[in-house]
């Protein structure tokens, strides 16, 4: 059952605004950036974040789709694809990759994720932004931009809804 709206559509874009200008400052602009959302809502949140990147700065910011699951299940056979060309794989070398998801809970997802990228080359940096923390981190993994903290017990949920999957923009707390 709902418990609490922990964002609205307003919170959720403002927050996803403010993270991109975040990403600019601490990288002192998008040089050889490139964007990785974590299947499934990672993904549309990538891709709002280059549009408000490229709003900012004028840049466009390639954005790839990394699934995790298939990564998790049955080792290495991950696979990572631009979103707008299809585009299969990049080299990492050099880049600065900002890894997308929308909720970071054990770290154990990211950790896979940052396994796959760096079976594609060596990044110079890998950053991590989620629109969500949870806590209860499992691994010393930690996220450089985060759109809410949200202390939860174990047995609670964090829902994202993005109007791209679900329909409407709202990030709402439930109890089982
Ligand atoms: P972790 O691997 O850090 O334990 O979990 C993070 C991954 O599982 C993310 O890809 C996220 O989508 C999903 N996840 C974990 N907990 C939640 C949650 O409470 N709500 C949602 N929407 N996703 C979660
Ligand atoms: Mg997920």
């Amino acid at each position: 059952k709902v418990k609490t709206i922990l964002m609205d559509e307003k919170a959720m874009s403002r927050a996803i605004r403010r993270i991109a200008h975040e990403i600019i400052e601490r990288n002192k602009g998008l040089d050889n950036m490139l964007l990785v959302g974590i299947h499934t809502r990672g993904v549309p949140l990538a891709k709002r974040l280059a549009v408000e990147l490229a709003a900012i700065e004028g840049i466009p910011v390639p954005v790839y789709d990394l699934d995790i699951s298939a990564y998790r299940d049955d080792h290495r056979k991950n696979s990572i694809n631009t979103v707008s060309s299809g585009q299969n794989r990049f080299d990492a070398d050099g880049r600065t990759i900002v890894l997308v998801d929308d909720v970071l809970f054990t770290g154990r997802t990211v950790r896979s994720a940052l396994n796959a990228i760096m079976e594609l080359g060596r990044p110079r940096f890998i950053e991590l932004a989620v629109l969500v923390d949870r806590g209860h981190r499992e691994l010393p993994i930690r996220a450089d931009y985060v759109g809410k903290n949200v202390p939860t017990s174990r047995h609670e949920d964090i829902s994202v809804q993005l109007s791209e999957v679900d329909g409407c923009n709202q990030v709402v707390l439930r109890e089982e």
